[in-house]
């Protein structure tokens, strides 16, 4: 018998008693390779000598110092090594405990910013179908995952949405990237101009989709369009890199590749790398200078915001990940493991699609690979995977059902950035 309100509340998973490098070992004595990081967040494998010693010595010094009295030297180090290796002027940071509080945050940030630049009409999103971006109740409402806002869909704020941009699934037969890419940003600005972009506070996008349809990165020119039309019309640009961010594409943030620099960026997983529980809003210098000449303070703030330790195992998260370049080894194992993948699913009938942006890689599964049919929701395909997968010692995480009206099901990939080509070939 368990006391903890699990996620499946018939079944109590097995218990995690020890973790080492890309291996996590239950109670029972079974092992398990970790294939996707738990959900993308532990990048630098389990139980990493150097961010266990930067936890330690900060428990020493100082556990906790609450940020309504204090700051710390482990925040301010992490907040300044961000801001360095952001580009741009990407040099804020608000420190929170997770993705779902970073995405809140950006949220408020955002409608803050165009309160006190004098345009309080400015009160609604524009986001995409298809996306996840937290189940806190902000964070739901700018999402398109409908299994998971239903049953709180009353107490959510009403938000416009746009197709995603998913070139597996939506591009048409003899249809161009760039054709479609144009079709996509034309429906964007009918979206704006239909809320009327006075009302519009910012567009919100992942810029690799992750859980919601498995690793989906943008077209080539996608976001740039994006970017511009934002500028055109006056939204903010937020973009979710809580899954894609901190170098499980290959570069610090997914968008260096999408030659865009957005306004707010949301992190949360891989930062705190899952040694602690730590999320981030980067914001670029004008939001920030827009509440200091303003009101003075941004009218938000969390209990644990900021703390040491989360804050010092982050840290030593970005120095291992600069020290031992691992956002090379992210870009050249990413395409050797998708090129292992092709070899061996490329023909497989229940195989749609292969793709992803360095270390993270969704397989979509179709009952039907020449129509893209998907399976029926109620095969349940991705709860036997992950079942079946489980009892052979692979962590791996599948998604499916019906999203947004959509079926499909898939595979999310998102191992440790320190995994072995020989490691990713079994
Ligand atoms: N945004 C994205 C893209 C995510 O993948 C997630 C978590 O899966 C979140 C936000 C929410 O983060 P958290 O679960 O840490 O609250």
């Amino acid at each position: 018998m368990s006391h903890i309100i699990h996620r499946d509340l018939r079944r109590v998973p097995p218990v995690a008693v020890s973790a080492a490098g890309i291996t996590v070992t239950d109670r029972a004595g079974r092992t398990y390779l970790d294939a996707s990081g738990g959900a993308a967040v532990s990048s630098l494998g389990h139980a990493h000598p150097e961010v266990l010693a930067a936890m330690h010595a900060q428990i020493d010094r100082n556990a906790y110092a609450h940020t309504a009295f204090f700051t710390c030297d482990a925040a301010e180090e992490l907040a300044a090594r961000l801001a360095a290796e952001a580009p741009g002027d990407l040099d804020h940071v608000y420190l929170v405990s997770g993705g779902s509080e970073a995405m809140e945050t950006a949220l408020k940030l955002a409608r803050q910013y165009w309160l006190e630049a004098g345009q309080p009409r400015r009160r609604t999103f524009l986001a995409r179908r298809q996306s996840y971006h937290g189940n806190t109740l902000g964070a739901l409402a700018v999402g398109g995952n409908e299994w998971r806002r239903q049953p709180f869909a009353p107490l959510l704020m009403d938000v416009p949405r746009v197709a995603p941009c998913y070139e597996y699934r939506d591009r048409a037969d003899g249809q161009s990237t760039e054709a479609y890419t144009a079709a996509l940003l034309r429906e964007l600005e009918q979206a704006i101009l239909a809320a009327g972009p006075e009302n519009l506070i910012g567009f919100v996008a992942e810029t690799v989709v992750g859980a919601t349809a498995g690793a989906v990165p943008p077209t080539p020119g996608y976001f740039r369009g994006v970017r511009r039309l934002c500028d055109q019309y006056g939204l903010l640009l937020i973009l979710d890199e809580v899954m894609c961010g901190i170098g499980r594409t290959g570069t610090l943030y997914a968008f260096e590749q999408d030659g865009v620099l957005p306004d707010l960026v949301v992190l949360g997983k891989g930062l705190g790398a899952g040694y602690q529980p730590i999320g981030a809003v980067l914001a670029r210098a004008h939001i920030v200078q827009r509440l200091r000449d303003g009101s003075g303070a941004f009218q938000h703030g969390h209990t644990y915001m900021g703390h040491p330790v989360a804050a010092a195992a982050a840290l030593a998260v970005q120095q291992v990940i600069q020290r031992d370049c691992l956002l090379g080894a992210v870009t050249a194992r990413g395409t050797a493991f998708r090129r292992m993948l092709r070899d061996a699913f490329g023909n497989h009938p229940h195989v749609g699609d292969i793709r992803g942006r360095g270390l993270l890689i969704g397989l979509e599964l179709v009952a039907e690979r020449a129509g893209k049919t998907p399976f029926a929701p109620e095969q349940r395909l991705h709860a036997i995977i992950k079942g079946e997968a489980m009892a052979r010692g692979l962590m791996i995480y599948p998604m499916g059902g019906t999203i947004d009206g959509r079926r499909g099901d898939h595979i999310l990939l998102a191992p440790p950035f320190i995994t072995t080509e020989a490691e990713l070939a079994e």
